[in-house]
């Protein structure tokens, strides 16, 4: 199945790209409820609801949030990443990392924030220069 998100990793639509490994990619949402907003997918998907991922790449996807997790809590100083799974519009799996000042931070019903271009490159590369860290 090729979603929008399967393009993205392949490099034939443009993302913030922040991590990748082989079967996982990381980029920044592009309507961000907080700077740094990134979503990890896997880069094959089978299914578009998380809970009916084959358990290897379940496990897979869970291990490489938890990394990228670490790289942007260091890129964007934050109290906590908050960790979010909805897909109610993208049918493809998908995990919400945002930096939390505070709990309104993951409403996706507040305002959002808007950042240039320019401001997502910067925030993406900081990002990965953490991820390439570890
Ligand atoms: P949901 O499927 O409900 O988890 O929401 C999909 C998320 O993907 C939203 O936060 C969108 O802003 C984000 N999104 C949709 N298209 C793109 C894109 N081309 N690049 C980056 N983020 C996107």
């Amino acid at each position: 199945m090729a979603t929008i998100f399967t393009r993205i990793a392949a490099g034939e639509i443009p993302s913030y790209k922040v991590a990748e490994n082989e079967d996982y990619y990381a980029f920044l949402d592009i309507n961000p409820l907080a700077k740094g907003h990134t979503l990890v997918i896997p880069k094959k998907v089978e299914d578009d609801y998380i809970f009916n991922l084959d358990p290897a790449v379940y496990e897979g996807l869970w291990q490489f949030a938890r990394k990228v997790a670490v790289a942007l809590k260091a890129a964007v100083p934050c109290k906590r990443v908050g960790v979010a799974v909805l897909g109610m519009e993208v049918p493809h799996t998908h995990i919400h990392l945002v930096p939390l000042q505070t709990e309104a931070d993951l409403d996706f019903r507040k305002e959002h924030p808007v950042f240039t271009p320019e401001q997502q490159a910067e925030t993406a590369a900081a990002i990965l220069a953490e991820y390439e860290k570890l």
